[in-house]
């Protein structure tokens, strides 16, 4: 961690703790994508500190501030307290509570799937968000839809073909097969009211707290279909049957939900697609070919 980031560091701290304290370790951490990532021990404890350059991610951190406050609020499920953040000659910095890891707990994935279950009854009069914010390092736009088959046309799948289109990644007979899927959209998602999402539930997005309970971190947030959550939790595994039992005990899910999460799962996929392209157009390409 530079000075200039230290500096920061210890701005963002005193303006939360209303006193000046003294830097005693910094840790780099590994894990993270996008931003450098670091454990730090001042004399009130360990915070956890990432960083990044102001110009390449604007309002980044910001956004992730008020993701973590929304989920906080619902008060369903653990999340690391957001202390502040802040942006100093284009260095840009969020400083959250350290999450200490222990052990799973034998109720771990129960509660964890009860929990999200009980996050997703919180709602909202329409899909989306009052703010924008990232998915990785890629913009996420949540203007605010009544309906969510075409919230997630214009706000999920469109960005990110059109993204995928101005990098040369498909052409317009792609485009066509995108379109053919619009019409079958409604059988996929049943009519729901808004949930509050976590918005990139994958299993590098959560921790066991020292609790022994889990703890999600780094979200997407904004009101969308349940079936969003549900499907990254299965984009790369990682989620026990037990989180799905405990989760459709809470919060009954559609009998046919499985087979709309490859659906669901499209707009992570093409976010893959215009980060790392590589075999991830191959996934989404052989999902539409069951739409022509
Ligand atoms: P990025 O936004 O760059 O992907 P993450 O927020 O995922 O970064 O953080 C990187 C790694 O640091 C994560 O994989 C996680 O293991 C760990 N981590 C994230 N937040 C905390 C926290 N509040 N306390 C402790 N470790 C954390």
């Amino acid at each position: 961690m530079n000075q200039l980031q230290q500096t920061l560091m210890l701005d963002i701290l005193e303006k939360y703790s209303k006193k000046r304290d003294k830097i005693i370790s910094i840790r780099p951490l590994s894990g993270g994508d996008i931003n450098q990532a670091f454990k730090i021990e001042t004399g009130e404890g360990f915070w956890f500190a990432k960083c990044n350059r102001a110009d390449s991610f604007p309002a980044m951190f910001e956004a992730e501030a008020k993701g973590l406050d929304l989920l906080g609020s619902a008060a369903e499920i653990l999340i690391p307290e957001v202390i502040g953040f802040g942006t100093h000659d284009n260095e840009s910095m969020l400083v959250l509570e350290f999450i200490q890891p222990g052990r799973e707990n034998a109720d771990f994935w129960t509660n964890f799937g009860r929990n999200m279950a009980r996050l997703h009854r919180h709602s909202s009069d329409e899909f989306g968000l009052d703010y924008d914010n990232y998915i990785g390092s890629l913009p996420q736009y949540n203007e605010n839809r009544a309906e969510w088959i075409e919230f997630f046309i214009q706000n999920r799948l469109g960005p990110q073909i059109k993204m995928a289109r101005d990098a040369f990644k498909i052409d317009s007979s792609d485009i066509k097969k995108f379109e053919n899927l619009h019409p079958v959209l409604a059988d996929f998602f049943p009519l729901e009211k808004p949930s509050l999402l976590h918005g990139d539930l994958w299993s590098g997005n959560y921790m066991s707290h020292s609790s022994g309970q889990a703890c999600i971190m780094d979200p997407a947030v904004y009101y969308g279909h349940r079936l969003m959550d549900l499907g990254m939790t299965k984009l790369f595994g990682g989620f026990t049957n037990e989180f799905y039992t405990a989760y459709n005990d809470e919060y009954q899910l559609d009998k046919n939900w499985i087979d709309s999460i490859e659906i669901a799962n499209i707009y992570p996929l093409m976010v893959h697609v215009n980060l790392f392209g590589g075999g991830y157009l191959g996934s989404v390409m052989r999902i539409l070919k069951k739409f022509k």
